[in-house]
């Protein structure tokens, strides 16, 4: 069996807790811009924001909007759920929004651990991101574990994102790393697992809320926790 030399983690919901900080950072922004005067309270808010964003997100990484209408446009179609319709203020709200949420610094359980682990046992530790180089390094740096990584490829260097080949193919290229030596670990099966193992990566689902359980036939984990030793063997 070849060593696992490289180890390349996807960030958001994978290594950064990234439901826990941006609902963090939207309490700090909703009491900030005080809309509590005009919406009933900040979980209704919460709720319809996370189903746009969601909508948003999909057509973004379909390549169906761009990253500027992405920002602005999640805060402009939640706003209107409420019968807001404020340009000057939704656009305040994607601008806070990107301000606020990259220096919140949760991370799922037993982070810093397992990558210290895994780092100490001479593993060559990455991140392969669709998320903007601008916020994943501030989220990596405020929450301690820049460090730990020796490279950091964000797939709007290449140009288009994960599952597509091309980034996994980057990716390798700029570690020197070969598919077979490496794993790659994230918590979204056809960007992460999907994406890695149609370039003979081997692909770990991190599924810390049992969402894919069902799913045979796919290395699974629910915690971070597991890595050394049911996954790499240490
Ligand atoms: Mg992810």
């Amino acid at each position: 069996m070849n060593k696992l030399n490289h180890i390349f983690f996807d960030l958001d919901r994978t290594l950064w807790d990234f439901e826990t900080n941006s609902k963090a950072a939207l309490v700090q922004i909703f009491d900030e811009l005080k809309l509590a005067e005009h919406i009933p309270t900040f979980d209704v808010f919460y709720e319809e924001y996370r189903i746009v964003n969601a909508d948003f997100w999909d057509k973004y990484s379909k390549g169906i909007i761009s990253k500027a209408d992405l920002r602005s446009g999640r805060f402009a179609q939640t706003l209107e759920k409420f019968s807001i319709i404020n340009e000057k203020l939704s656009h305040k709200l994607g601008e806070r929004y990107i301000q606020v949420s990259p220096y919140q610094t949760n991370l799922f359980p037993g982070t810093v651990e397992t990558l210290s682990e895994l780092k100490n046992n001479d593993h060559q530790l990455h991140i392969i991101t669709n998320g903007f180089k601008e916020v994943q390094f501030i989220k990596l740096e405020n929450s301690g574990i820049l460090n730990y990584f020796d490279d950091i490829l964000c797939s709007e260097e290449v140009g288009v994102n994960k599952p597509d080949p091309l980034v996994f193919k980057k990716a390798l290229e700029r570690t020197k790393a070969k598919n077979i030596e490496s794993i790659m670990i994230g918590d979204d099966f056809n960007a992460d697992v999907l994406g890695a193992e149609k370039c003979g990566i081997r692909g770990v689902l991190f599924d810390p809320h049992n969402h894919h359980v069902e799913r045979s036939g796919v290395e699974r984990i629910q915690s971070l926790k597991e890595i050394p030793a049911k996954i790499i063997g240490l």
